[in-house]
């Protein structure tokens, strides 16, 4: 599966930094790890720390799949609403998840500060605002909910968005304290250096083909023939998780981005705050430590990357349309325009646990606008599994809920 269309913004910003090796003997771990995207990259991490032997595998340059086309929003905030995932799950697990989230972003601070990261970690504000009148209601509910729960939001009304963000024709919105953003591209290549320093062994363009189960160990055969023997397998590969999992348990989107530079005097506070709306499809940006604006949206169901790709000039209008219903007198000159391919699970949260046909194996998938901060958050769920333990969310990520 083509996971993104070419031009992705990162990928030509940062370019390709580091040269990794194909395997070329047979390996030895504790810990093989299969993806090297950020949720690879965050999990390797997370191995090391704890004193594994590990190794890990991608099929593609590093970071080439779903990293390399994300906006890399860091948000508390779940693609379904506080007050809907109470109804699906209950408080206590809708509850957990957001917190997990918020959680995710300040770890996110401290582990790009512990690795002396250039990728532009910055803390945001966050601005969820209804794009439709008949949006308000629910939007003032889920802003109860979030404040019962006790995260930091305030309700601003249409004229307070005017005033603080220049924005026209809203209907009000939840203005959150928790939020950031990343390079998660450039991050994910900060933390595989740092981490060979310390023992993690990469290879790139290196496919994981077959697994054979073994009595305390799986036996990996890749592409190129060789293999790696592993006590546990540790699977981090995106939504091409779709193609070894036979079940239904993701629909694929197709999403799309474009990238310029901005004109400071035209927005305000835009540089410290993550926007988002009600609409459907919604359109999501922030800024870059570069700079630029980055604007998302136009999702659609994903059929295949030819398809996804072709519509690229039709969305990127789309798109454009939409930000001009709230900045009317904007001219917007598009630097690049992408596409890529995310997942959308029916209760917005990822799947990350065991998987009854994969022997000593444990998925993280990140999946929803909220990927990033749940492979965070499946690092500590990775690091239990690894001393067969569960972890609190264990029940409501799992496969098969
Ligand atoms: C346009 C767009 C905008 C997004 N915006 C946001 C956002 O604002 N905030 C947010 O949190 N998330 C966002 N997401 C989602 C986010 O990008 C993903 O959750 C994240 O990048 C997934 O990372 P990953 O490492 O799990 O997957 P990937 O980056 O796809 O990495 C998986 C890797 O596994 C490798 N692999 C697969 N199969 C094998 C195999 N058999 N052998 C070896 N290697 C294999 C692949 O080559 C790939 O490199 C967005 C996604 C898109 C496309």
């Amino acid at each position: 599966m083509d996971l993104k269309s070419n031009e992705p913004f990162w990928l030509l910003k940062n370019g390709l930094t580091t040269s990794y090796p194909s395997l070329k003997s047979n390996e030895n771990c504790d810990v093989l790890v299969i993806g090297g995207g950020i949720t690879g990259s965050l999990i390797a991490h997370q191995m090391i720390s704890e004193g594994y032997k590990t190794v890990l595998i991608d099929k593609r340059e590093i970071c080439n799949g779903s990293t390399s086309a994300t906006t890399s929003m860091l948000q508390y905030e779940i693609d379904v609403p506080l007050f809907e995932l109470t109804e699906m799950i209950g408080e206590k697990g809708a509850v957990a998840s957001y917190k997990a989230c918020s959680d995710a972003i300040d770890r996110l601070e401290k582990l790009s500060k512990l690795i002396k990261s250039d990728a532009g970690f910055k803390r945001k504000k966050s601005l969820y605002f209804a794009a439709k009148k008949k949006d308000v209601n629910w939007l003032q509910k889920e802003y109860k909910a979030r404040k019962n729960a006790g995260f930091d939001v305030k309700w601003l009304e249409a004229a307070q968005i005017t005033e603080q963000f220049e924005f026209e024709n809203t209907y009000g919105g939840i203005l959150s304290k928790q939020g950031a953003s990343i390079d998660a591209f450039k991050f994910a290549h900060e933390l595989l250096e740092h981490n060979g320093k310390k023992g993690l062994k990469v290879f790139d363009k290196t496919e994981m083909k077959k697994v054979e189960y073994h009595k305390g160990f799986n036996l990996v055969k890749v592409d190129s023939g060789f293999q790696i023997r592993a006590k546990k397998i540790l699977y981090c590969i995106g939504y091409e998780s779709k193609n070894l999992l036979k079940e239904n348990f993701v629909d694929l989107k197709s999403t799309y981005a474009i990238v310029s530079e901005i004109d400071d005097d035209k927005f305000k506070n835009i540089s410290s705050t993550l926007v988002w709306n009600t609409d459907d499809p919604y359109i999501y940006m922030r800024t870059t430590d570069d700079g630029r604006l980055l604007i998302g949206g136009g999702d659609e169901d994903f059929y295949a990357a030819e398809k996804r790709d072709a519509l690229l000039n039709q969305k990127e209008k789309e798109i454009l349309k939409n930000l001009k219903k709230i900045k009317p007198d904007y001219h917007f000159y598009t630097d690049f325009v992408w596409a890529g391919t995310f997942g959308e699970t029916k209760d917005g949260l990822p799947y990350i646990g065991e998987h009854k046909k994969f022997k000593n194996s444990y998925f993280v998938l990140g999946f929803g606008g909220n990927g990033i901060t749940f492979s965070v958050t499946g690092m500590e769920m990775a690091a239990l599994f690894m001393k067969n333990k569960k972890h609190l969310l264990s029940e409501y990520f799992k496969f098969g809920r």
